[in-house]
């Protein structure tokens, strides 16, 4: 979908306005291209804690170069910065965070990766306690001025998990996060502190089998692509309205499609059923299907024009819901398999016009605390909230609350749909076992909400 602002702003006469004006200056946001190296420049660490000792071998092992910036930045440039704060134990040692950060501010390259790693709090007790929660305040805050496409995150990381942060890092410091800003997010706080294993970087999905919902078009298009590009047979679902759209994209992606509405009452049976007969299981689950069916709760009432409240809910949270508890009954996902939820925004922050809406997308967040830290052999359960992302969806959003949506977040620019599924991806890594029960926001750290 195009955004014709960003496109003005980039011409003479947008420079000088924007300049002259004060108006939101969209930068063109790095995105990753499948083969290249992850980061594409140098990343500067700072710290004392758990982490600082195995932190270059990590990034090494990723492709990454990495320097001891604690010094200043001498004459680099840098693609990113770590900072590893599990070293703060009380509130007087967060000056630390000035004191790495503010030299470093002027020598960051554009789209630069910002990153502190801390403890979860509810791990620590005493002054530990408070400032490791403080640490939220000055990343989330850092994203909002950090600017020209750059972003910043807090990732608590559990004691025993430091080996485990690898596929959060290759997330995070690359262009795959380049919509993701001011999140936290959370390795290890569930308990399970093995990595996992991934043999090849480039293609982590190898020999595994992803499904995907609502794959034929949007945000579900660009998961199946997204989960393609790193290996995994797709198995793609959509209505049977969709279904040339479905056949067709998952040809060109030699995957598998089934088509049919999830809502049916047999649904699940007939999902487990496809992928252990065919497939002999499933490894990645992402429920993505979603609709919208917009209206203030008092014109909301049941109609014989139809149910908007129930169909939203069915859709959105009921058929997640169902299939995921059938697949694990049935034993259809394997160990180490990913369930992944799709959210909203509006989940989070609520949206007028979107009681029915805002309860389903809360309700896959209340999935995920469900599950998470339940599930057995491995497995995890996550969730995205996507903010303002430019699908056919948003595209039929009125004009003045599309501009909305789009400009008021720290990117000042809408989503792409490939932002979500690379947030998907990161989770659906082997690699990732110990990300789990996390929602990770894909909406530019928009001012909606937290
Ligand atoms: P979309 O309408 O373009 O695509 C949704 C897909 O789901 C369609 O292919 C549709 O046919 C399919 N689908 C709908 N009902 C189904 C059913 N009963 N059974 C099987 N398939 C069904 O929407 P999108 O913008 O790509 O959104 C994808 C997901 O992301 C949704 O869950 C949506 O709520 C969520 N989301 C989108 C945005 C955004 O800005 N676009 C923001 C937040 C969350």
């Amino acid at each position: 979908m195009s955004d014709r602002y960003q496109g003005f702003v980039q011409s003479p006469l947008g420079r000088v306005l924007v300049k002259n004006l004060g108006l939101p200056d969209p930068v063109r946001l790095d995105r990753y291209t499948a083969g290249e190296p992850l980061v594409d420049g140098v990343v500067g660490l700072g710290g004392r804690g758990r982490l600082a000792g195995p932190l270059p071998e990590i990034l090494d092992g990723l492709g990454i170069a990495s320097t001891d910036a604690s010094g200043g930045p001498g004459d680099t440039t840098f693609r990113g910065l770590v900072l590893d704060a599990t070293g703060l134990t009380s509130a007087s040692d967060l000056v630390a965070l000035r004191d790495f950060f503010t030299p470093l501010m002027r020598s960051l390259t554009t789209c630069a990766r910002l990153v502190v790693l801390g403890t979860p709090p509810e791990l620590c007790h005493g002054p530990e306690r408070v400032a490791q929660r403080a640490l939220e305040g000055f990343t989330r805050s850092l994203g909002k001025e950090v600017g020209r496409g750059g972003t910043s995150q807090l990732a608590y990381v559990a004691e025993g998990a430091e080996g485990a942060v690898a596929s959060t890092l290759a997330f995070l410091l690359s262009p795959k996060s380049a919509y993701v800003s001011g999140q936290v997010v959370r390795v290890g706080a569930t308990g399970t502190t093995s990595p996992g294993q991934v043999e090849d970087w480039l293609r982590p999905l190898a020999g595994r089998t992803a499904l995907v919902t609502g794959a034929s078009r949007g945000i579900g298009e660009q998961i199946a692509r997204v989960l393609h590009r790193d290996g995994a047979t797709v198995v793609g679902i959509d209505v049977p309205q969709a279904a040339s759209e479905l056949q067709e994209l998952m040809a060109e992606l030699g995957g598998d499609h089934l088509t049919l509405d999830i809502t049916g009452k047999d649904a699940p049976q007939r999902i487990a059923h496809h992928l252990q007969e065919k497939h002999g299981g499933v490894d990645v689950v992402v429920h993505n299907a979603g609709i919208t069916r917009d209206k203030k709760l008092a014109n909301m009432a049941a109609s014989s024009s139809g149910d908007r409240w129930t169909s939203v809910l069915d859709v959105n949270l009921v058929a997640p819901e169902r299939i995921t508890r059938e697949l694990l009954d049935q034993k259809v996902v394997h160990a180490n398999g990913r369930i992944v939820g799709v959210a909203s925004i509006a989940g989070i922050a609520g949206n007028a016009g979107q009681t029915n809406y805002a309860t389903s997308k809360a309700g896959v967040i209340g999935l995920v605390d469900a599950l998470a830290g339940e599930l057995p052999d491995g497995i995890t359960v996550n969730a995205v909230a996507p903010g303002f992302i430019e699908t056919k969806m948003t595209a039929a959003v009125p004009f003045a609350t599309r501009e909305v949506g789009r400009r008021l977040n720290a990117m000042s620019q809408g989503g792409q749909p490939v932002d979500v599924a690379e947030t998907i991806a990161w989770f659906a890594n082997p690699a990732s076992t110990a990300v789990d029960g996390n929602v990770v926001r894909v909406c530019g750290q928009m001012m909606l909400g937290a």
